[in-house]
């Protein structure tokens, strides 16, 4: 491709780089040279062609260099940085007992780390590589005889990494390959000191990744000081929500009238598919999982009081069809990454928008035209409105004519002051 043909076809694929001598993006999987084994997990996967973010972050991967990426959830960037490593790790020496691992990723929760260890195995199969996953509520003693053994790559989240390198299961002198995915959602959950500890531990020429879906001012400090000369990647508008999700936004008077619409909706929503409900507190969840269940919809909850054994049961029985609805906290359903989930009702909104966008991308997942989001927004919630309303006009979205009544309570004042300064301005 021509350098005028490489900056049609980013834009075309919605992706912007920068950064020192890019590497040119891919149109299909062929053009990377990987061997047939790969090749035939990718079909096997039934993977045709490469997203965005592979598109543009395999060739820079496979050249050798840094990464920052920062896409919506359901871009694809797991496999954005597991194909890359499995070539790296198939150029290293084998890895000997008590060694290892080369490749490390640390993910903000067990359910993305779960995720990212289940699409990582795919892959791996055919070659015997060892994927270990290191996350909380499971038995620290079986994953450490497992990871004592030896392994190649370890999925893991920060704290059960950090315990696991004390316990001295496994040293960090062979890794050579870091992604530190949702690194935003990582600081949320209060990881940064881990995450130095872990990046400190492991020698400085590693190649290093970093995903992120916004990059408040505290990743973009981490990003400059672990990851050298970096390609950063950015896919779609930094922090928006994903376009190819219709949402739906319900302006009620009262929280009263919110559980009255859930149950007039929800048989409807659910003969289109799973259903996911938001809901702000613990409790909050625990009462709407019962009133549904009094009207007998299948349905389960999910949130941080429950350990990881029933959370994953439940997680299992979600997918396999058993429930129908699932009623959750935003920490407990980050990055679950479940195709038959058709719709997601914010019936409670977000505590702000980078929650509301990673809320949302539960539906319309790799590019699922269907997805729905539905948000119940009520009177006093005037400041969200405002912008939310920017959301949906950034998305290409319908915004309802109470929405923006609603947002317009909050704005107007703003509005008679930009205009009064702008007169003393000019
Ligand atoms: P991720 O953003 O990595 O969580 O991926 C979201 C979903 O997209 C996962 O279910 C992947 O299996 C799927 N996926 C990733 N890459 C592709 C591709 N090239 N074609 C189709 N589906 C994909």
């Amino acid at each position: 491709m021509t350098p005028e043909e490489v900056s049609g076809y980013r834009s075309a694929l919605a992706v912007k780089v920068s950064g020192f001598d890019v590497p040119r993006p891919i149109r299909n999987f062929e053009e990377l040279s990987f061997d047939t084994l790969l090749m035939g997990a990718i079909a096997k996967q039934g993977y045709e062609k490469p997203t965005p973010i592979q598109c543009q972050a395999l060739p820079v991967a496979l050249s050798g260099r840094d990464i920052i990426g920062i896409a919506k959830t359901g871009s694809g960037k797991t496999a954005a940085f597991v194909f890359p490593m499995i070539v790296h790790i198939l150029d290293q020496d084998e890895i000997e007992k008590g060694q290892g691992p080369i490749g490390v990723v640390c993910a903000p929760t067990r359910e993305l780390a779960q995720q990212i260890y289940t699409e990582t195995k795919k892959f791996t199969k055919p070659y015997g590589i060892r994927v270990s996953g290191i996350f909380g509520g499971m038995s620290k003693f079986e994953q450490f005889k497992e990871v004592k053994a030896g392994c190649e790559i370890v999925i893991a989240t920060p704290g059960r990494l950090i315990d696991m390198i004390k316990m001295k299961a496994l040293t960090m002198l062979k890794a050579t390959y870091l992604v530190l995915d949702e690194a935003d959602r990582m600081f949320d959950l209060g990881f940064e000191p881990q995450i130095r500890s872990i990046v400190g531990q492991i020698r400085p020429d590693r190649q290093t990744l970093l995903f992120s879906a916004t990059m408040p001012r505290k990743v973009e400090r981490l990003a400059r000081e672990v990851l050298s000369d970096p390609v950063r990647i950015t896919v779609g508008e930094v922090g928006s929500a994903n376009e190819d999700i219709t949402q739906v936004v319900a302006v009620l008077p009262s929280d009263e009238e919110k559980l009255p619409w859930l149950l007039n909706r929800l048989p409807e929503l659910v003969d289109e598919g799973d259903v996911l409900v938001f809901a702000a507190t613990k409790v909050k969840v625990e009462e709407i999982e019962n009133r549904l269940r009094e009207k007998g919809f299948k349905v389960a909850a999910l949130h941080g009081d429950k350990d990881q054994a029933s959370r994953m049961d439940v997680l299992q029985k979600f997918k396999s069809g058993v429930y129908h609805v699932l009623v959750a906290t935003d920490v407990a359903a980050r990055g679950l990454d479940i195709k038959s989930i058709k719709a997601v009702v914010n019936f409670d909104i977000a505590k702000d928008m980078d929650s509301h966008v990673h809320r949302i991308g539960r539906t319309g997942r790799a590019g699922d035209k269907e997805g729905v989001a539905y948000t119940l927004i009520i009177q006093k919630e005037a400041r969200f409105a405002g912008e939310l309303v920017n959301s949906l006009i950034a998305a290409g979205q319908n915004v309802p004519a109470e929405l923006a009544d609603l947002a317009m309570k909050v704005s107007f004042p703003f509005f008679v002051w930009t205009i009064y300064h702008r007169g003393v301005i000019y």
